[in-house]
């Protein structure tokens, strides 16, 4: 890195400071002479009352008085960030219209990791033992001493059997010498000998392709496409391997990454060791821990949650992005991005390539592959041979259970063979808690959030109700808070628990797990679940998404799916695209291995193209179907969009914004403005919200046309403005 260029002989050498902090600009900051810092150096400066850690961005700004100039404090030691890493940072906050210093905070999640650990006293057999007096305790730790590394004294004790004091007294006789331990990682570098399986040659072929593209260190992206079990998984392990092979250190993202266990197991079965975690799960030293690992170059293998993009890694070559289409790859928060799309440009400035992986990609990707834009490698079949389950449809209108029931008679009939050959069950219900409605028979009163436009959840194993947006719990009370009727509030339709109480009353025998976002909690019960599905301790799992993604049970070979109309009626963008998706992943976790699968599909509108193509298996049909809908709509791919959320704790205040906005709004060719218009969450955690969405075509540089506007109209303070590039939600 170049050093940073001084300012003549008169005045100090000052640098610009990014802070990870909301503000777009550095701070300027003077270098004392002491201190040894360069471009792209983490700093430690001071910040108002604070002391804030950031980064060398670029010279200091020249007017700043030098009165007010404050010094650097000092630099971290640990490396810098490269430009690469610093260029992301800039296109990131200008894609998503974000501070510059907020997404800086995402690289600097963790304070703590910029200071190397402390280093540790630790205790070994000196060269020549001086005579002492001798004692069974002595006698131990001198024996252990000379077997093992030098350890610290509580370590070496306990392996001794005795108590510290005995280490000690041996290192003040001079038979015992101290050492100075810097703490492992405990990250060892990946055996490469061992290899996987032999790929079958579709496999083989899609893997030297990538292979080729991950030791030529160039940008490119790769679509990895084949139905869940083809095998892409060991096909994408080998881009790591070329990857790790070329000195260079590999990110592999995945959705609910805290439920991976089995990820882990692979990895650690073909590797020899564990790979570095970065997720929401992980301890604050474990955070720490791995930070300075992927920092320092010691973690060659990450595996994370999307926030893990905003590692900084020194020596990124290659990028995986397992479940490419999962809408969990977007943050609706803070900083909102989508980590797939933002991970194409951290490979783009970093020149390494992406493999996308999916059974059911994006549309997006689909068109990006289309226009030759992303390369695809397809794996037809599963390699074992065992083909996509039969797909069933229920037609609930005809064939539903009676009132107060889910699960109709076809579906039962097959859960009953299933069971009686001593096969698993997964019933699929995408819905947390009892039930997602509570009715008053009296007079129709339906209990609501009081901060949200949502109704409350009853979660009858905590006996508490929900709103499943804000978090608002309430008991459920005995009298209607309308009416005051006494004992008439019910339960209005099901969620897994209910499903639960049922399936107990229809199996009283068999075996039943509830798997949902709120009866796991963290990777610990996860692979508890997934033990005890993979050991046949478990006959039926009921579960919501979590279920969905990347298992592999061989014993499970019917799929239910309560109610597949779920998510198809919701008014956004990618409503069916997702159902389907969604749809089709649980399908793949029938029969896997060497048994055929079964399907179920619950549905009141059994002709909807959703259901059609996937009992028909027509993925093609379903793909160019949604792709004409949204050409003719002008909607993304083939057009840009943002959602604008304005809100604020008074509905009248953000309705004179909006309005004001309104007025000022975009008329030039190929921008669209739609709105505002209440968003159908109108009122979330208290405040009131209306939402505009813009439409461009793909011409039309979005974020400028945005920033001409929001510039030009003033909105008051109080009223929050959230810009949402690629928006996949429209609550
Ligand atoms: P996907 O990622 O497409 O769902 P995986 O890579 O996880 O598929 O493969 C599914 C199962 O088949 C895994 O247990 C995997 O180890 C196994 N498998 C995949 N390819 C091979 C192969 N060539 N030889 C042996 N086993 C394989
Ligand atoms: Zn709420």
């Amino acid at each position: 890195m170049p050093p940073i260029q001084t300012r003549g002989e008169a005045r100090s050498r000052q640098v610009g400071v990014l802070l990870p902090l909301p503000f777009d600009e550095p701070f300027t900051y003077r270098v004392p002479d002491d201190v040894h810092a360069e471009l792209g150096d983490i700093v430690d400066v001071p910040f108002g009352p604070r002391r804030v850690a950031g980064v060398i961005w670029g010279e200091g700004d020249g007017d700043v008085p030098p009165e007010k100039l404050k010094d650097v404090i000092g630099a971290f030691d640990v490396p810098g960030l490269t430009p690469e890493l610093r260029r992301f940072v800039e296109w990131v906050a200008a894609y998503t219209m974000s501070n510059a210093g907020s997404v800086l905070k995402m690289v600097l999640s963790v304070p703590d990791g910029l200071v190397p650990p402390k280093p540790v006293t630790a205790y070994d057999l000196a060269d020549s033992v001086p005579d002492i007096r001798m004692t069974d305790a002595r006698k131990r730790v001198i024996e252990v001493a000379g077997g093992l590394p030098p350890l610290p004294a509580a370590d070496l004790a306990r392996e001794a059997g005795c108590g510290p004091s005995v280490v000690k007294g041996l290192a003040e006789a001079g038979v015992l010498e101290q050492r100075t331990l810097v703490p492992s990682t405990g990250f060892q570098p990946p055996d490469l000998s061992a290899g996987g399986p032999v790929l079958s040659p579709e496999q083989a072929a899609a893997a030297d392709a990538l292979r080729e593209l991950a030791t030529a260190h160039g940008f490119g992206v790769s679509l990895l496409e084949g139905i869940p079990g083809a095998g892409k998984t060991e096909v994408y392990l080998e881009a790591v391997v070329a990857a790790l092979e070329a000195g260079k250190q590999a990110l592999v993202l995945l959705p609910e990454i805290a439920l991976s266990a089995q990820w882990m197991d692979r990895f650690r079965q073909r590797f020899g060791c564990k790979p570095a975690e970065w997720h929401s799960d992980l301890t604050h030293a474990q955070r720490r821990t791995n930070w300075r690992a992927v920092a320092t170059g010691e973690a060659r293998v990450v595996v994370g949650a999307r926030s893990a993009l905003f590692l900084p890694y020194p020596e990124l070559g290659v990028i995986v992005i397992d479940e490419e289409h999962d809408a969990s790859y977007k943050q609706e928060d803070g900083v909102i991005y989508n980590a797939r799309d933002m991970a194409i440009v951290r490979a783009r400035e970093e020149e390494v390539p992406v493999v996308l992986v999916s059974a059911t990609p994006s549309l997006e990707t689909v068109e990006n592959v289309r226009q030759g834009r992303y390369g695809r490698h397809n794996l037809p079949d599963r390699h074992a041979g065992a083909g996509f389950p039969d797909v069933d449809v229920v037609d609930m209108r005809a064939d539903g259970p009676p009132a107060d029931e889910w699960l109709s008679s076809p579906l039962r009939a097959a859960i009953t063979e299933t069971l009686d050959q001593g096969e698993q069950v997964l019933l699929f219900l995408n819905r947390r808690g009892y039930a997602p409605l509570t009715l008053c028979r009296a007079c129709g009163h339906r209990l609501q959030c009081p901060n949200c436009t949502s109704w409350l959840v009853e979660h009858r194993l905590m006996n508490r109700l929900q709103c499943h947006h804000c978090g608002y719990t309430a008991v459920l009370p005995n009298t209607c808070p309308s009416c005051e009727a006494e004992n008439k509030l019910a339960a209005c339709g099901p969620g897994v628990e209910r499903l639960a109480e049922e399936v107990a009353a229809q199996y009283p025998d068999a075996r039943v797990v509830v798997a949902a976002s709120d009866t796991i909690h963290g990777p610990g019960q996860a692979a508890t679940l997934v033990r005890l599905i993979e050991e046949r301790e478990v006959d039926i799992v009921i579960g919501t998404q979590i279920v969905a993604k990347g298992y592999h049970f061989p014993h499970l070979t019917l799929v239910g799916v309560v109610d597949s109309d779920l998510g198809l009626s919701g008014g956004d963008l990618r409503a069916t695209e997702r159902t389907y998706q969604l749809l089709y992943q649980v399908a793949g976790r029938a029969g896997r291995e060497h048994r055929p699968g079964r399907v179920v599909l619950q549905t009141f509108m059994p002709d909807h193209p959703v259901i059609k193509s996937l009992a028909a298996g027509d993925r093609e049909g379903f793909l160019s179907a949604e792709a004409k809908d949204r050409e003719i709509a002008g909607m993304p791919p083939f057009g840009r969009l943002a959602g604008i959320v304005l809100s604020s704790p008074d509905p009248y205040q953000v309705d004179r914004a909006a309005n004001a906005l309104r007025r000022t709004a975009p008329s030039e060719d190929g921008v669209q403005v739609l709105g505002p218009a209440p968003a159908p969450m109108a009122l979330l955690r208290g405040r009131h919200r209306r939402r505009f969405l813009v439409k461009t075509s793909r011409e039309v540089s979005l974020q400028k046309a945005l920033r001409n506007w929001l510039s030009t109209t003033p909105i008051p303070k109080k009223v929050r403005v959230q810009l949402d590039i690629d928006p996949y939600s429209f609550m």
